[in-house]
């Protein structure tokens, strides 16, 4: 087996050879340590019948771990002057394919349908670029993505905020919009020091389960999310305020949104840090009624 792309001296290696200079506009903080690599591919789960999809491989050191451990995978990578540098590192390794393209503009159920047709266990894993986690994240969960999952690498901080449960100060609408798809967990926390060059925060590897249906059932997904989104306006306000100053029309349907409250069995003076997103769903079920 060659030897790992991650390792501090391979890395540089690799790096001088091609006189690659980093953006950090892009986030380009590479991993250097071949045993958190292995960490976060196990978090996966994969068999030797699974694809992975990875967004960012940048130099390799998370692709090749990939595909180790999986059927097949697919990388979208922004960055053109990697492409070289990949052709040339991932050589050994035949099930890659790397997709030159800003993931975010990217058709990725298009390129799941004809990249891992056959391939029923298919899971998102990477070390994503922090300028862009919550975007990425978000838009992977919102095309609906035939996908057991996600494994990613992000700031511990957005970790913290995705995975946190209500009536803590890190609960709020990414909480809400993330746990409405999946079963969020924080699994691992990462130094700064296993990246080159090393990133200003620390870091952690959160693992998101899809679930077979969303947490609660509502009248109108996009509603929903614009009352959560309205409730956490103002960390301090009460939901009543927040949501009468950040509805369309609020100050004037004040009654309404009080009515919608009381039907919900929500008291108008809580915060919106302490309601669970069953408690959500009935509010913007109620409040629909007024606001559709
Ligand atoms: N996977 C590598 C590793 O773990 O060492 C590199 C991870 S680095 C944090 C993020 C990678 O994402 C970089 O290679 C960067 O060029 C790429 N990237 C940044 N924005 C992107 C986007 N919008 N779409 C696809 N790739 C992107």
């Amino acid at each position: 087996m060659d030897k790992d792309i991650a390792t501090p001296v391979r890395t540089r290696d690799i790096l001088e050879k091609y006189g690659f200079s980093f953006k950090k506009s892009l986030g380009q903080n590479f991993l250097i340590d071949t045993n958190i690599l292995k960490k976060i591919v196990s978090f996966a789960n994969l068999t030797e019948k699974s694809g992975a999809i990875e967004i960012g491989p940048g130099i390799g050191a998370l692709t090749e771990q990939l595909a180790r451990a999986s059927k097949k995978v697919t990388a979208f990578e922004i960055d053109q002057r990697l492409l070289p540098i990949l052709e040339d590192t991932l050589s050994p390794y035949s099930n890659v394919k790397i997709i030159h393209q800003d993931v975010l503009k990217a058709d990725v159920n298009a390129v799941l349908a004809e990249e891992m047709a056959g391939i029923e266990d298919v899971m998102v894993v990477a070390n994503l670029p922090y300028y862009v986690t919550t975007p990425i994240i978000i838009k992977l969960l919102e095309d609906k993505l035939p996908i057991r999952g996600i494994v990613c690498m992000l700031q511990k901080e957005v970790a913290d905020r995705i995975s946190a449960n209500p009536g803590t100060k890190d609960y709020g609408s990414l909480s809400i919009a993330i746990q409405y798809y999946t079963e969020a967990e924080t699994v691992m926390i990462v130094p700064k020091t296993v990246f080159v060059p090393q990133p200003n925060v620390d870091s952690a590897v959160i693992r998101l389960t899809l679930r077979e249906r969303p947490a609660v059932s509502v009248k109108d997904e996009t509603f929903f999310f614009k009352v959560t989104k309205a409730a956490f306006a103002q960390r301090r306000k009460t939901l009543l305020n927040n949501l009468t100053s950040q509805l369309p029309n609020g100050k004037e349907k004040k009654e309404d949104i009080i009515t919608s409250l009381t039907a919900s069995g929500i008291e108008p003076s809580r915060r919106g840090e302490t309601l669970s997103l069953a408690e959500f769903g009935r509010l913007s079920d109620e409040l629909y009624k007024f606001f559709q």
